[in-house]
Formats: structure tokens, C-alpha cells, sequence
């Protein structure tokens, strides 16, 4: 079995990580998407939020499993069994940040090798904080996010868009 785990801190998921997930869901038998419990960020959504976000949205897809973790992301992969990371790539800013965590993951645990899918276009300028970004001021994010994601960050802005308080 080809094992791989898409870590990240899905705050909230968007079309563009829905994409990679698919893919990679593709390219192995099985997929772990590690939602990121991060001390160092401040999230919007809670851990549990973002794990049950990430269920909805990937209910059609029978290969892939959501789990939390907090430490190590080599860590993490073995724990599930797994002999690769998939991360995307959508600009050469992401790239810079990305080779610099990969080789990092790579002195720590050799056998532990990252893959990079490149997003798809349509998706190349889309990010979770940008969502919540045009949210905050009352924009529209139904091409960004699913019905369901979009209900649940319309909710956390509800009596607090900006320029409207
Ligand atoms: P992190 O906080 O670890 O960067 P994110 O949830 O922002 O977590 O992203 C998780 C992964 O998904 C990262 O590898 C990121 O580059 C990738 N990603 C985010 N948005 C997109 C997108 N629109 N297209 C392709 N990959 C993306």
C-alpha cells in the first residue's frame, strides 16, 4: 500500500487544497490529511472544526481519512504508516518556504520523502487566509470555498464585517 499524509492547517479547507487532495487520493492507495494543531497560530476555526470541515468536503473521496496531529510532521507520517508528505505548490513564494521544509524533513527522517503537486490554475491565487480576508468585509467566497464551508465562516463574521460595524 502506497501511504502518503497532506498536513497543512486547512483554516478553512478551499477548492484549491480540495484539488490536491483529490489528486493525490489518485497517485495513493490511501491519504491522511493532518490537520494542523498549531500553539504558535491563531486560528479561526477550531481543530475540530477544521477536521469536520475537511470530512464534509471530502465525503465523495473513499481513500482519504482526517486526523489531527500536533507534533512533527515525520512524526506524523510514520505514525500513519506513511512514506510521503504532499504539499502544494501554487507560486514561487510558496516554493522558497516549502524546499526549506522538505529538506528540514529530510535531515530528520531520510526515509520520509515530500511530494509537490502544482495547483491547478484556476486555483494558483487562492489561499485560506485570503478567504477569510474578502469574508471579513462582507465579500462574496462561493468560487473559493464548498456551500458548506462558506456557511460555516459566513458564522464566524456574522454582526462583525468590517467597514459595516
Ligand atoms: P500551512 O499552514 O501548512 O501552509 P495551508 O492549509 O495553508 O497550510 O496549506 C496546506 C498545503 O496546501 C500547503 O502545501 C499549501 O501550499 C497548499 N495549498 C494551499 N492552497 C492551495 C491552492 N490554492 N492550490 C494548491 N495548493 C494549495
Amino acid at each position: 500500500m502506497k501511504k502518503a499524509i497532506y498536513p497543512g492547517s486547512f483554516d478553512p479547507v478551499t477548492l484549491g487544497h480540495i484539488d490536491v487532495i483529490e489528486r493525490a487520493s489518485k497517485l495513493f492507495d490511501h491519504l491522511t490529511i493532518g490537520v494542523l494543531n498549531n500553539i504558535a497560530k491563531t486560528p479561526l476555526f477550531s481543530t475540530e472544526e477544521r477536521v469536520n470541515m475537511l470530512k464534509e468536503a471530502t465525503k465523495h473521496i473513499d481513500n482519504v481519512e482526517i486526523k489531527c496531529f500536533g507534533g512533527l510532521t515525520v512524526d506524523f507520517a510514520k505514525e500513519c504508516g506513511a512514506n510521503a508528505v504532499v504539499r502544494g505548490l501554487r507560486a514561487v513564494t510558496d516554493f522558497e518556504y516549502e524546499l526549506q521544509i522538505a529538506q528540514l524533513n529530510r535531515v530528520i527522517d531520510s526515509e520520509i520523502d515530500t511530494v509537490f503537486l502544482i495547483t491547478d490554475l484556476k486555483y494558483a491565487y487562492l489561499s485560506s487566509s485570503s478567504v477569510k480576508e474578502v469574508a471579513a468585509y462582507g465579500g462574496d467566497i462561493s468560487n473559493f470555498v464548498t456551500p458548506s464551508v462558506e456557511a460555516e465562516v459566513k458564522k464566524k463574521f456574522e454582526g462583525k464585517i468590517k467597514g459595516k460595524e
